[in-house]
This record gives structure tokens, C-alpha cells and sequence, in this order.
């Protein structure tokens, strides 16, 4: 049955009756799926179409089977457990939108159709998007049978969070839990539909936050958490104090503190999450953990000629004793490169970062791959979720934010592949002719930014590989003479050779498909480099701490084989990813950040319709009503309007087509208005829908 407006959650989470007529209940509370607006093709309707709703606290709308979620920055109590249980095998169009009705239905096609699923989450920072993981992940474990063999896995797939949030998200401008990583998270089914394993992988961590962090940010969560939660005997035995403002690495942002959760409890959860996942090598890690604030305190001096040596010989000892490293190596490596030639003292501070970057960025990883050894993976289908950096404009934007919005770029593509796809499929098993569809096809955008030999990347390592000087500048005019005059990427530079005096000089902008974006390029060539001086990495190999022995191999320091340079992992990650999630069939969930302060009940029209823009929603609205704007299958359709036709009523027992084309034949359809498929009614305007349920209530 088809229930628009009947039913609504309320902020207490009780079910009330709305006993309004379709259309009244429109004007108040919106419609809860936006292919049904008069105005479909109107920003500013479905903009206020969302502003309704989240009045109303009805923070979920749909877009055809697309989830569209407003951050409503306060608990509502509307993911209790007999909410999951009202969400459990219903129909998407009969109850409220809701995650949980997103994340049964996946379940429900994955056990019906036997075939891999993935939901893909996207919005921008504080949006919602790790949220709403892990609500899919919480509904999963709570409403899905349990295989005995494995009846602790549910808990060790929900404690993984716990672990990877303290180690990859941190405290930023725009979210005080933000997720520095991108996630995606396999979780697997056995032929019973129960959950049996899982499987993460993790991209791109944001290493720079280790050794810096802006202005009221901070570094990951684990370091203040260690600080204040740790015991008196933990420190000492670190060698640590217990003021995160005594250590260089924690100082920067000024900001020791979070307002919204205390750091001591959520030690305590994530030493609980460590003991559930079966770690037993909590005190190495935390060793490391420890080391790392060491190195960052550590202090050089500057000689006579020139050379650099360590002034804070307390440090080093406490470093070499938690990492168990031989002090003099320590000393010694810090302050000289392969050659064993001395560094000046901004070259032994950046050498000291890098050292910092690679042991964390190395523990990260490691950390994953315990997680899923722990999560091992057993079952035969499977539900992805990708939890996984939005689009990103910052005030200054560098290396870290190309990465990302290129990441972005693929999933639009993606998107738009995969949503054109299925409705040109669903139009053609009903048999109705395909109707083409105008989209920005955003490939141009992809093939500058990876291509072969011409695209970004690809000079980027050029450049960063090209014996000589080369610098941050002489890339950026790389890319001028091959890519200047390409319609996506500007700089400083005219065509008709003047300047542009808009932009700097070290700067190029790229016309993505949800707007422009000025990329500085210094630091481009270091950190897509990410080198580590080889002798560090063997002084690291010398460590008795055997997960710093497991990241820093002995054979990558043997074979000198130089690592791929950071975004051309990236674009193999990524590439990898677009392979994984074209072999399952699709959902998403679409996250929308309703102000910047982090306020409930705030809803800033301006911020609302970047994003709408940047999720690309009206795209997604247009080509979802390219021909008709609500589709339902015969006998849902039948079962809920039968009343209003005497032919139909009670029941109807002939072929359902049939009796479906009796009930709108009776209720005066105009052939202009719908089409029966072979299992499906499409219906072209949302008006005739809404006159139907008025009938209907009337
Ligand atoms: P980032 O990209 O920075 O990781 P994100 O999209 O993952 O951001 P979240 O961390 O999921 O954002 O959400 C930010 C904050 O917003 C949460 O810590 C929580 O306070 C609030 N929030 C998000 N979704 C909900 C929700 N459904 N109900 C209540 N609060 C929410
Ligand atoms: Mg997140």
C-alpha cells in the first residue's frame, strides 16, 4: 500500500497519524520523495521541499530509491530497535524514509536476487555520512540472524569503529569527529542472511595532521585519549606527561580539549573495542603512539659549519626506549641522509616529520589489516559500504583536496553510469521505450586529471621523477604548456599571453562538475614523493617492536624499489574501488550539512544548495524523471486503490495487469498519463497520483 503522508515519526519517536489530505499534507510537511514535486526541475523546490521536512524533523527524503539525509545535529529517537522492527521487510514507499528502510531493502535484494550490494555514502565534512555507517552496521547486526559459529562477530564488526575512529578521525574546523581516511567496508552475508565477516580497506590518511594541525583542529583522537585515560603507571612507563600542551605535536592547533565528548571515556571504549576485536598487542602500539610524540619533541641545535645535531637528549632516550631503537642510530639518522652527510637544521626537522608521518601512516594500515584478520572474511554475499571523503573547498586547497575531489569526480561518474543504467534497464524489462536524458558527462573532467601521460598525475610524477631542479613552480608550468587551453583547468596565465590578475601565481583551478576549485601547488612535489630516508627505514627496521619490524620491512630497504608516488596510488586504489563497486548493485545515501555551527534546528538555505549542488541532485532528480515520476508494481498498485473502483472491489481476480488498467480506465487516466509495463505501473505526474490518494481518503 502507499502510505505518503499517512504516517510520520515524530521527534519522540512515536508513530502519529497525519490525517491530512495528500495535498495539504504536502504544503506542510513536503513530499517525502522529491520525484513527486510539481517542480522537478526547480533547485529552489526541492530546496524547500528539504527545509519543510527538517522543520519537522523528517531529516529523510528520497530521490526514486536515492536516500537523502539532513544532519539534524541532535539525537532524535527514531533509530530504536522497534523502529527497526517496523522497518523490517516493508516496502520502501510504505513507511517514512528512513535509513533503516534503505539499509532492509538492500538486505532484501542482496537474499532475493542472491547478488552483492554496496550503499555509497557521500556529503561533505560533518554531513552525516560515518553516522549513517554506522546506523547500516547497528541495523544489520541487531535484525539479521545469527550464525552460531560466529555469534561474536557482530560485535567485533561494531567495535572496529571504535578502533579506526580513534586512529583516523580527529577533531577539525568542520566536524569534531572527522574522518581523516576514506572507508569501505565489506560486510558478509552466509546463505542463512546471516552476517559472518567483513573486510576494510582503507585510502589516503591524512599523515600531515601527525605533525601539524590548523588553528582550533587537532591530531587523531588516540593521543589526548592516551593522555587522559591512561594510568598513572601507563604514562610512566611511556615516559609520558599527562598535559597534551607539553608535546609539539598536539600544541599547534591550541585546542586540548573537545567540548562534545570526553577523551578519558573514549579511552576506555577503545581499550574495551581493542580487547572485543582479540588485539593482543595493545602495549606496542601504544609504544608507538608514545614514540611518535617523542620524535616531535625532539629538538635540533645548529654547529659552527653548519651541522645539525639533537639537543634534547632526554627525548631520544625515551624514544629509542618506547620505539627500541638504538639510541645512536636515532641520533645519528635524524640528522644525516643516505650518504651520511650532515643536514642543515630545516632539513633534520623535515626528515623528523617524515619519520613521524611513515610510523603512523605504517600503524594505520597495519591496524586495518588486524582488524580484518580478526573480521575474516567467510560468507558469499555481500553488502559494501563506503564511507568516504565529500567533495572538499577549502580557503587554501593542496594536495590532499585534488586527491579527494578527483575521488569525487570518479563516484560522479559512477553515479551517473550506474543510475542511467538501471533505469534504461527497468525501462526495457517492462518494455517501455527509453526516453534519452540530457547529464553532464563529467569524463573530460576524470581524463585530465588521470590520463595517460597528459592528465595531472601523470606530469605530477614526471616532475616529481625528472632528474634536476625541479620544484613546485616548474610543475605548475608543466601543466600549463600541456594542458593550457583544456576547458576544465585555468591559471594565471592568458591565452593571449597577459596574466590573469585574479589568480596567483602559484596556483591552477579546475572546473569540476560541482564548481571550481583553485589548488596551491606548493608541497604537491613532497607529498606526492612521501619519501622517507632510507637509513631512517632501516634504523626503523631494527626496532624489536614487531609491528614497527612488520611496517618497515627489511627487503623495501634491501631492494630500494621505489614505491609508486602517492596520487598515482591513489588513481590504483581508486581504479580498484570503481572495479568493486561496478560488480554490485548500487544504493546511496546522500548526506546534507544543514549549517556550519553545528546547530540543531538551523537550516542555511545558501550552504544547503552548494550542496545540492555538489551532490549532484538535480541531476540525479532529472534523470530519475526523465519519463515518469512514480513507478509501482501491479499489485501494490491495485491492492491500495481497488476501493475506488466497484470492479475491482473487493478483489480483483483476473491477470493483475488487467485489472489495473480496469481500476485507472475507471478512474479517468488520460493515455498522456501512465503506462502499464509487464509488471509495473509508471505513472508521468505526481498530480495524478495525489488526486488518486485523495479519492482514496475522501
Ligand atoms: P567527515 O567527512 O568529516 O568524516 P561525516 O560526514 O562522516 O564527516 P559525521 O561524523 O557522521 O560526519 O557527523 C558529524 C556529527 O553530526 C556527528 O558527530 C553527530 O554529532 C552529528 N550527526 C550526524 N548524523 C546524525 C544523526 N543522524 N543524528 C544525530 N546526529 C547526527
Ligand atoms: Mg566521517
Amino acid at each position: 500500500c502507499l502510505i505518503f503522508f499517512m504516517e510520520e515519526v515524530d521527534v519522540e519517536g512515536r508513530v502519529r497519524i497525519v490525517m491530512e489530505s495528500a495535498l495539504t499534507a504536502r504544503d506542510r510537511v513536503g513530499v517525502q520523495d522529491f520525484v513527486l514535486l510539481e517542480k522537478y526541475n526547480s533547485e529552489a523546490a526541492l530546496i524547500e521541499n528539504l527545509r519543510r521536512r527538517f522543520g519537522e524533523n523528517l531529516i529523510y527524503t528520497y530521490i526514486g530509491s536515492v536516500l537523502v539525509s539532513v544532519n539534524p545535529y541532535k539525537e532524535l529517537e527514531m533509530y530504536s530497535k522497534q523502529q527497526m522492527e517496523r522497518y523490517r521487510g516493508v516496502s520502501f514507499y510504505e513507511i517514512s524514509p528512513h535509513i533503516y528502510a534503505l539499509s532492509d531493502n538492500t538486505y532484501r535484494a542482496m537474499r532475493t536476487e542472491r547478488k552483492d550490494q554496496c550503499i555509497m555514502i557521500s556529503g561533505e565534512s560533518g554531513a552525516g555520512k560515518t553516522e549513517a555507517s554506522k546506523k547500516i552496521l547497528l541495523y544489520y547486526t541487531v535484525t539479521c540472524p545469527i550464525n552460531e559459529h560466529m555469534a561474536t562477530l557482530g560485535d567485533r564488526l561494531l567495535q572496529s569503529n571504535p578502533v579506526l575512529e580513534a586512529f583516523g578521525n580527529a577533531k577539525t574546523f568542520r566536524n569534531d569527529n572527522s574522518s581523516r581516511f576514506g572507508k569501505y567496508m565489506d560486510v558478509q552475508f552466509d546463505f542463512r542472511g546471516a552476517p559472518v565477516g567483513g573486510h576494510i580497506l582503507n585510502y589516503l590518511l591524512e599523515k600531515s595532521r601527525v605533525v601539524h594541525q590548523n588553528h582550533g583542529e587537532r591530531n587523531f583522537h588516540i593521543f589526548y585519549q592516551l593522555l587522559d585515560g591512561g594510568d598513572d603507571d601507563l604514562l610512566t612507563t611511556l615516559a609520558l606527561e599527562r598535559n597534551p600542551q607539553s608535546y609539539n605535536y598536539l600544541v599547534k592547533g591550541n585546542c586540548p580539549r573537545l567540548s562534545s565528548v570526553s577523551d578519558k571515556n573514549n579511552w576506555k571504549v577503545v581499550m574495551k573495542a581493542l580487547s572485543v576485536i582479540g588485539f593482543t598487542e595493545e602495549e606496542k602500539l601504544l609504544d608507538i603512539i608514545a614514540s611518535v610524540l617523542h620524535l616531535g619533541n625532539t629538538q635540533f641545535g645548529e654547529g659552527e659549519e653548519g651541522e645539525t645535531y639533537i639537543t634534547t637528549e632526554t627525548q631520544i632516550t625515551h624514544l629509542a626506549k618506547v620505539s627500541t631503537v638504538p639510541p645512536v642510530s636515532l641520533d645519528v639518522h635524524i640528522c644525516k641522509n643516505t650518504m651520511i652527510s650532515p643536514l642543515n637544521f630545516e632539513q633534520a626537522m623535515s626528515a623528523r616529520d617524515a619519520l613521524a608521518k611513515a610510523v603512523y601512516g605504517r600503524t594505520f594500515t597495519w591496524l586495518v589489516e588486524k582488524i580484518n584478520q580478526s573480521l575474516a572474511l567467510k560468507g558469499c554475499t555481500v553488502i559494501g559500504l563506503l564511507d568516504i571523503y565529500g567533495f572538499e573547498v577549502l580557503q587554501h586547497n593542496s594536495f590532499e583536496q585534488f586527491c579527494i575531489n578527483y575521488c569525487n569526480e570518479k563516484l560522479q561518474q559512477l553515479f551517473i553510469e550506474l543510475t542511467l543504467r538501471s533505469e534504461q534497464e527497468e525501462y526495457e524489462t517492462e518494455g517501455i521505450a527509453w526516453e534519452t536524458v540530457q547529464y553532464i558527462d563529467n569524463k573530460i573532467i576524470c581524463d585530465l586529471i588521470e590520463e595517460k601521460h597528459k592528465g595531472i598525475i601523470s606530469i605530477l610524477d614526471e616532475e616529481c621523477l625528472r632528474p634536476g631542479e625541479t620544484c613546485d613552480v616548474s610543475f605548475l608550468e608543466k601543466l600549463e604548456d600541456t594542458l593550457g587551453g583544456h576547458p576544465h583547468f585555468v591559471t594565471h596565465k592568458l591565452a593571449n599571453g597577459k596574466t590573469r590578475r585574479v589568480m596567483s601565481r602559484e596556483e591552477f583551478r579546475l572546473l569540476h562538475y560541482a564548481g571550481e576549485v583553485n589548488y596551491n601547488v606548493n608541497g604537491f612535489l613532497d607529498k606526492n614523493n612521501d619519501l622517507l630516508n632510507r637509513n631512517l627505514k632501516e634504523v626503523m627496521c631494527q626496532s624489536d617492536n614487531q609491528i614497527l619490524c612488520h611496517c618497515f620491512r627489511r627487503e623495501e630497504v634491501i631492494h630500494q624499489k621505489r614505491p609508486e608516488m602517492a596520487a598515482t596510488q591513489f588513481k590504483n586504489s581508486l581504479m580498484k574501488l570503481m572495479e568493486i563497486l561496478m560488480s554490485k548493485e548500487p544504493s546511496y545515501v546522500r548526506c546534507i550539512k544543514p549549517n556550519d555551527a553545528k546547530q540543531p534546528g538551523r537550516f542555511d538555505e545558501v550552504l544547503v544548495r552548494h550542496q545540492v549542488k555538489y551532490l549532484g541532485l538535480m541531476e540525479n532528480l532529472r534523470v530519475r524523471r526523465a519519463g515518469f515520476a512514480y513507478r509501482r508494481c501491479f499489485e501494490a498498485f491495485l491492492q491500495r486503490y481497488k476501493p475506488l473502483c466497484p470492479e475491482t472491489w473487493p478483489n480483483w481476480h483476473g491477470r493483475l495487469a488487467d485489472g489495473v488498467s480496469t481500476l485507472v480506465n475507471h478512474l479517468g487516466y488520460k493515455a498522456e498519463e501512465y503506462k502499464l509495463g509487464r509488471s509495473k505501473i509508471f505513472i508521468r505526474f505526481p498530480k495524478t497520483l495525489f488526486s488518486t490518494e485523495d479519492a482514496l481518503q475522501a
